[in-house]
């Protein structure tokens, strides 16, 4: 591991100012990032330590809930107004990693998280666009079954691999930023991009801005809400294939949907296209079914990972008829 200084903030405004100094990263749990920093694809020079900052609340707000970006996973998950008002974000959230990762890991930490694509971790696999831009691609054609199928480019095709950025992005999440000239607000399917030919750059944070919350708003689809996620291990693993679903049906009609994919796409999937499909639908596995076959058209698998285009349509369709109640 490089050598690198470390400090501690009370405040925001004083970590804006150490944060904005080059070669710095912000540390909250640390599990991704010391983690990075031991295999030395991260590489700062100094390190500020946030945890001091009262950014864990998680509270009831005029539209909706805000959880600090400094709540602990564990918490977010059992907490009674997250389980009550948007369930799909506590059960992503008790889906990842392992009960004592969670009881360390923020919230701000998680949707900042980087790929678990082998290549980009394995120094010794030179070629790596996100780590060393212009290198190359080592997973295109290489070992890709758990890489994405949407939103691809042929300069990447690493998974975004947080459980809760998926939930955040189905239910209209929106990020709290904060930076030296104040706060802004970026939907959370806006935060990710896609790699296109800058595979290294994951996100729309400024190096001198802060995650502060994550707004979840109120609506029904909210409220009526699931997480589901498929992987090799019942725990403690990444996803292959996940959905978040949120739906307000009334009178045996979708009024709407909200669908979000993961361990599919190179950013949390917003499913526009299977929202389209469902809305003024009855519920049948049939309408879910069509929903899933329109947004996976434009996937496309690399060898390895081909069977996850027929697994991504199951796992949503499954999501939706759980949800739904066993509608048939
Ligand atoms: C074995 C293992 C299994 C895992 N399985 C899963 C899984 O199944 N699903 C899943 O979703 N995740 C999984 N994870 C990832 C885990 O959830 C993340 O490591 C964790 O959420 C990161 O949070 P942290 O607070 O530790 O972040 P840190 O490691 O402290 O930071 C990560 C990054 O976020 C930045 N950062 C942190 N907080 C802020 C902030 N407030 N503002 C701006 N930047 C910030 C840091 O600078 C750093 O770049 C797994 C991790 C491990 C090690
Ligand atoms: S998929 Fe992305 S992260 Fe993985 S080797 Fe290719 S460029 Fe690197």
């Amino acid at each position: 591991m490089h050598p690198f200084e470390y400090s501690r903030v009370a405040d925001a405004s004083h970590a804006l100012v150490s944060g904005a100094k080059p070669q710095t990263k912000f540390v909250a749990g640390g599990t991704n990032l010391i983690d990075l920093m031991k295999c030395e694809v991260e590489r700062p020079t100094r390190l500020v330590d946030i945890n001091a900052l009262p950014l864990a609340t998680i509270e009831a707000v005029k539209g909706g809930i805000r959880i600090g970006a400094l709540a602990r996973m564990s918490d977010v998950a059992a907490n009674p107004l997250v389980r009550q008002h948007a369930p799909a974000i506590s059960q992503a959230l008790l889906a990842s990693a392992s009960p004592q990762l969670r009881n360390a890991a923020s919230i701000g930490g998680n949707l900042m998280q980087r790929t678990r694509c082998p290549y980009f971790r394995e120094l010794t696999w030179t070629p790596c666009n996100k780590r060393n831009p212009g290198s190359g691609c080592s997973a295109i054609q290489g070992d890709n079954r758990m890489h994405a199928i949407l939103g691809t480019s042929e300069h990447c095709i690493a998974t975004h691999p947080s459980d809760f950025a998926v939930a955040v992005a189905a239910l209209d999440g929106v990020i709290a930023l904060r930076g030296p000239s104040g706060e802004r607000h970026v939907a959370a399917v806006d935060f990710h991009l896609l790699p296109g030919s800058t595979p290294q750059i994951e996100h729309g944070l400024k190096h001198d801005e802060l995650i502060t919350s994550v707004f979840i708003p109120d609506a029904s689809h909210t409220r009526r809400s699931s997480y589901l996620k498929v992987r090799d291990r019942a725990s403690y693993e990444f996803a292959l294939s996940s959905a978040a679903v949120g739906l307000d049906i009334d009178d045996h009609t979708i009024r709407s949907a909200r669908i979000a994919l993961g361990g599919v796409g190179t950013k949390p999937w917003r499913a526009h296209a299977a929202e389209s499909a469902l809305t003024a639908q009855p519920p049948s596995i049939d309408v879910f079914r069509r929903a899933a076959e329109a947004e996976m058209s434009k996937a496309r698998g690399y060898g390895h990972n081909d069977f996850k285009i027929e697994l991504a349509k199951r796992t949503l369709v499954r999501a939706l008829t759980d949800l739904a109640g066993g509608a048939a």
